[in-house]
């Protein structure tokens, strides 16, 4: 794929040849000018219901990230942020998001928690680009049990599955005793 010619330098959706991104259109994945061209299900439209990578939480509620069609249309003050990264959103939307705070296991060796939300976030950014079913296959969980993690939602099997994942993402958990 990184081979491939995206938009805006490609003019035409791969699949069915039409023009591409006229008057705003969408263009997913960089090629293709509808999710049914891409081979992709419609996104949903309700937020919460949006896998992980395409939402964000802002005041305490679910929102869509912001879509941008190719890198050129991201801001080159976000681009240019170390602490930043994109990603295609390839299991739901087909636009490039942004990710914050990238993990750099080169300068981040400790991160406090200081709830639920904080530590599904943690494992979405350590997961990265690494699909939930490949994370679960090395850790040996369901995907499902990944997805209530990264999510937020409560299992009997939560924290067994935790330790799993973690060990997974070559990651160890601690705790802060005096602060
Ligand atoms: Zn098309
Ligand atoms: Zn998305």
């Amino acid at each position: 794929m990184a081979s491939e010619t995206l938009f805006p330098t490609r003019q035409r959706c791969k699949a069915c040849q039409k023009a591409l991104g006229g008057g705003g259109a969408e263009v997913l994945l960089g090629l293709y000018c509808s999710a049914r061209c891409a081979g992709m299900a419609a996104p949903v439209t309700d937020p919460t219901a949006a896998p992980r990578e395409c939402k964000t939480q802002r005041d305490g509620q679910w929102v869509f990230k912001r879509r941008y069609r190719s890198i050129s249309e991201i801001p080159e003050r976000i681009r240019e942020d170390a602490s930043t990264d994109h990603y295609w959103c390839r299991n739901h939307c087909g636009a490039l998001h942004i990710g914050h705070s990238r993990i750099n296991p080169g300068t981040e060796q400790f991160r406090m928690l200081q709830n639920p939300a904080d530590l599904a976030d943690l494992l979405v950014k350590l997961r990265g680009h690494a699909t939930r079913k490949q994370v679960a296959e090395v850790a040996g969980v369901r995907p499902i049990r990944l997805k209530e993690l990264e999510e937020g939602i409560g299992h009997p099997e939560s924290m067994a599955t935790l330790f799993k994942v973690l060990a997974a993402l070559c990651v160890r958990a601690g705790v802060a005793l005096r602060t």
